[in-house]
């Protein structure tokens, strides 16, 4: 399972939580980033 961060506050997100809403339940952030290899940004339309 993916597991994504919060560009602004850093928080761990798994894909689930992101599946119901997009968007970060501690700061409402829609901008986030896989903390893989390289930061790449996933960001919400
Ligand atoms: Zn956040």
């Amino acid at each position: 399972m993916a597991i994504y961060k919060c560009f602004f506050c850093g928080k761990q997100l798994s894909q689930k939580v992101l599946q119901t809403r997009f968007v970060c339940p501690h700061c409402g952030s829609r901008i986030f980033f896989k903390p893989r290899k390289e930061p790449t940004k996933v960001r919400a339309i």
